[in-house]
Formats: C-alpha cells, structure tokens, sequence
C-alpha cells in the first residue's frame, strides 16, 4: 500500500515516527505551517519556522524514504494576533519556493472578522502564485463554518477544484461535496473521524476527490492513521485500486495542482548545513 499523507505536522514527531511510517507504507507527505501550541510573539518565529519546513524537515524526511513538501500561510488562529498578522507582507517571497505545493492552513477558528480578512488575503495571495488553498474547517460548530468557508472560497479569484477543504465529517461532507472543492478528512485517535465512520462516507459518497490525513502533531494524534484507514477499507471489501486512489492518486493530484511536486526522493546526504539526526559516534 503505498501512502500519501497530505496533512501532518512531522515537526512536532520523532524519528521513530518516520521509520514507522515508512514502514506502513507512506512514501509522501505534506506538512502545513500552523500554530505552536503557544502563540508566537513576532513574525521572526513564523520566518524560522518556514524556513525549517523548507530545510530540516525535508532533510530529516529523507532520511527515512519519505517525499516532504509544506504549504505555509498564516494559521487561523493567529489570524487574531496583531504581532503575527504583518506575517502576510513576508508569504511572497516563500510562496514562490519549489518545496510549496499550496497556501495553507488557512480557514476559520473562532470566525471573527479577523479571519475574514486573513482568509481572503490568503486565497488571492494562492490565486496569485498559482497555487491550491488547504484551507481548515472550525472544530466547533462545523456546518456554519463550513458554510461560512465555502462563501469566502466562491467570494475569492480561486476556483473550487483547487480549494481542499480539511477537517470535515459526516455533518459537511455533503455541503463540501457539493461545493467542487477537494474533501479532507483528518482521523484522529480519540476525536473528529475514526477509521469506520470514514468507511461509512467513502460508501456513501465514493472517492473521488476524497483525501484521508492523520492531521498528527503536538496532540494526541497517530501519525499511522492513514494506514489503519486503508487496512479499514480493504476489510470493508474496497478494492486496492479504491485505496490506492484516495491515499495516493487524490493527494498526488491535488497538490500536483502547484506543478511543483516531486516524488523522487533521492536524497543521499547525510548532513543539512552541517547538521546531521545522527547523535554521537559519527
Ligand atoms: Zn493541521
């Protein structure tokens, strides 16, 4: 089973997170910048970050097999910092790197006008670059936000069929489906969708246009989810050819939306400016 995960914060996990990953089968992943777990108190920290999604991460990722791309935007939530919000003035110059394959996070948290604002200056600056948009669904109160996201998506100079919208479950997906934009779901171990709930969806609304993430990151979260949902399907009687279009073929198309993926991963060096994952007896 080969495994594309177009939505995880590798950042925040460990190098024995890699290797199981490799070994389940994910060959690709895309990590989008968000929030700390604490707020950020200048743009410098935003900078840093890029520019470690753009470096180290792709580095560290190599080393295990595995293909990294980022998008990068301002995240909702900081959307309502004004220490983070002049962030936007610097995304131009990030936008145009080749490791950049959309615009994102971006969305609503809290709905508050900031996010407004934050969201459409994030999708022109994605129509601008030619870029998709991954734009995140509130986790409260899901279908007014949802709804609330597809008319700043139609309101936008950015199309549908380059608009992936995450986090949705059982109470969007059809609204989502309806829209043209791309369907994300995260599986999370405790929380949002689990494996059998999102066999249900793909039963009931197929898998075209459909991408499953782990969404893992500082929380608590499985970096393997995406596995355990094709190991879920399979035994649900889908065919390989079912599981193979919504782990890999869907993400691969999305975000080859950018024309900047690349799945070669031939990566050999052992160091990233003169920084190696080895420790000790080198
Ligand atoms: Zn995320």
């Amino acid at each position: 089973m080969r495994i594309f995960d177009p939505h995880i914060h590798m950042t925040s996990r460990t190098t024995d997170d890699y290797e199981a990953m490799h070994a389940a089968g994910v060959r690709a992943v895309v990590e989008p910048s968000f929030w700390l777990g604490q707020p950020r108190t200048s743009i410098a920290s935003f900078l840093d970050y890029f520019d470690s999604l753009l470096g180290w991460e792709p580095f560290r990722a190599a080393q295990y097999g595995i293909a990294h791309h980022c998008t990068l935007a301002l995240n909702p939530k900081e959307a309502n910092d004004p220490r983070c919000v002049p962030v936007l003035d610097e995304l131009p110059r990030y936008l145009v790197k080749d490791q950049v394959v959309a615009v994102g996070e971006i969305g609503y948290d809290s709905m508050t006008p900031a996010e407004d604002t934050a969201l459409a200056a994030q999708l022109q600056l994605a129509a601008d670059h030619e870029l998709p948009a991954l734009v995140h669904t509130p986790h409260r109160d899901k279908p007014a936000g949802l709804r609330r996201t597809l008319d700043a998506v139609r309101a936008s100079a950015l199309s549908p069929d380059r608009v992936l919208v995450d986090h949705l479950n059982e109470t969007t997906v059809k609204e989502a489906k309806e829209s043209g934009c791309w369907l994300g779901f995260s599986v999370y171990p405790d929380t949002k969708m689990d494996e059998e709930r999102m066999v249900a969806i793909l039963r009931e609304y197929g898998p075209e246009q459909v991408l499953v993430n782990s969404a893992a990151d500082w929380g608590r979260s499985d970096p393997l989810k995406t596995r355990r949902v094709g190991d879920a399907l399979l035994k649900a009687g889908f065919t390989d050819d079912d599981v193979d279009q919504v782990l890999w073929r869907n993400p691969v198309a999305f975000y080859g939306l950018s024309g900047r993926l690349n799945l070669r991963n031939t990566t050999t060096d052992v160091t990233h400016e003169g920084n190696s994952i080895l420790r000790g007896g080198e």
